[in-house]
Formats: C-alpha cells, structure tokens, sequence
C-alpha cells in the first residue's frame, strides 16, 4: 500500500514538475504538497528523494526541496551531453540496427513526424522526441536510450520554447536528412547531421535562456507564444503551431 502512494505521489509530482506546473528553483512546501496530493509526509518524502536521484529536485540540508533550476550553464551541460549521447545513438544504429529498423523508423517519421502543421507545440515535441528516442533505441543499446530519455525529460520545457521559436521549420529537413543517412548507413553523415541539428539548438537554447527564460518562469501557464518568444499568438500554453511553420 505504501508503495503504491509513493508510486503515485512520484507521478504526480513528476507530471507537474516536467510541466512546469512546479517552477524551477521554487521551494517545494512539503506541508502544502502533502495536502494537495493527499498523502503524508512520509510517501512524499520518499517521493521527493526519488525525484532527486533523477535530478529534477534538489535537496538543500537545512532548506528543504526545490525544483531543480535551469541556469543557462546547466541547459548547455545537458544538450552538450544530449549532444553525445545522439551521435552515438547514431553511430551504433548504423552499425547494427536491422534492416526492417530502419524501414520502420523512416516509415514513422513520414507518417507522423513531418507534418506537424496544426499541433500544439507540446505534441509537435513529443513527435521530436519519439523521433530522437527511436534512433536511440534502433541502436540496440537500452542503457543509451534510457540516458537520452531523462535527459529529453530535464530539456523538455526548453524544447517546447525553441520549438514554438520556429526551430521546427528547420527540423523537418534535417530530421529527414538524418533518417536518409541512417537508411544508407552513413555514419559520418549521420554523425555530421545529427551533429549539427542538435549543435543548432544548442547555440539557440543558451542564447535565450541567457536573455530571458526566467521571464517565462513567472508564468508557468501563460501563452509561450508572447513577446518574450516573437511567435503568433495562440490560446494558451503550449501554443499552437501554424501552417507554414513548419
Ligand atoms: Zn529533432
């Protein structure tokens, strides 16, 4: 029984969390916490701590638990290592990844993974997300896609903005460039393009982190299509991606 609370007190947690319902750097009132989700301190507790070990809290000795913050240093460090751990996804799905893998994979980025017109920025994510963890998982090694699945979890409101920025014009010939070289089991183009498709993200993301991402903090359910973003308006978070957008 026990378990089952910490189990869904952890989820629940995780979802507002990874939302940014809980915003980075707050302070989390375990009084209040406990209250909202009904439990006691004890499964939060246990809760909190699992969160911790995935590094989306922080525990302070003395201060409590606090959302884990994501200064412009921290964002690099994790597209940098995001950065590592695709190339070598890559690397390895072209070494070894089946034949009927790969057909699969292209088959679903043509189906579902282009045309994102008409989307809201959180599913067009999701669709670049599966896209990302499939080449993960075409490369036979659990232990890399799980790695590059907790990092896609701690980068995953900072997609969101570079997304709803527009990144996905970009992303839709350069997710089909790397599929090509997959197919053809380039390695050095695979490497080269996937390389400069997260590299590009990269110089975006700590670019606006540093200008104003704690301006989006103040407001986790504001439209992320306002001024701070330059984007067209649209009716609430996650903003809704326009035709011609893409
Ligand atoms: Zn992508």
């Amino acid at each position: 029984m026990a378990d089952g609370r910490v189990d869904d007190t952890y989820l629940k947690l995780k979802a507002q969390l990874l939302a940014y319902r809980l915003r980075p750097g707050d302070r989390l009132n375990e009084t209040a916490l406990a209250q909202a989700l009904d439990v006691s301190r004890t499964p939060l507790r246990e809760a909190l701590n699992r969160l911790v070990s995935e590094d989306l809290v922080v525990f302070q000795p003395g201060a409590g638990f606090f959302a884990r913050g994501l200064d412009a240093r921290a964002v690099f460090d994790l597209y940098e290592l995001r950065l590592v751990l695709e190339c070598a996804a890559c690397a390895l799905a072209c070494a070894r990844a089946s034949d009927a893998a790969l057909a699969a994979l292209a088959a679903d980025l043509e189906a579902r993974g282009l045309d994102v017109a008409g989307l809201t920025v959180g599913e067009a994510c999701a669709r670049d997300e599966a896209f990302h963890l499939g080449i993960a998982k075409a490369s036979g090694n659990a232990a890399l896609e799980a790695q590059l699945r907790r990092v896609g979890e701690q980068i995953r409101y900072i997609r969101w903005v570079s997304l709803s920025m527009g990144a996905l014009r970009h992303s839709k010939d350069e997710h089909r460039a790397i599929m090509a070289a997959l197919v053809a089991r380039d390695a050095a183009r695979a490497d080269a393009v996937m390389r400069a498709h997260v590299g590009k993200r990269m110089d975006e993301v700590t670019g606006f982190v540093r200008q104003g991402i704690s301006a989006l903090y103040m407001d986790p359910d504001a439209d992320l299509s306002g001024e701070v973003l330059g984007v067209a308006p649209g009716d609430g978070r996650p903003v809704a991606v326009k035709e011609g957008q893409t």
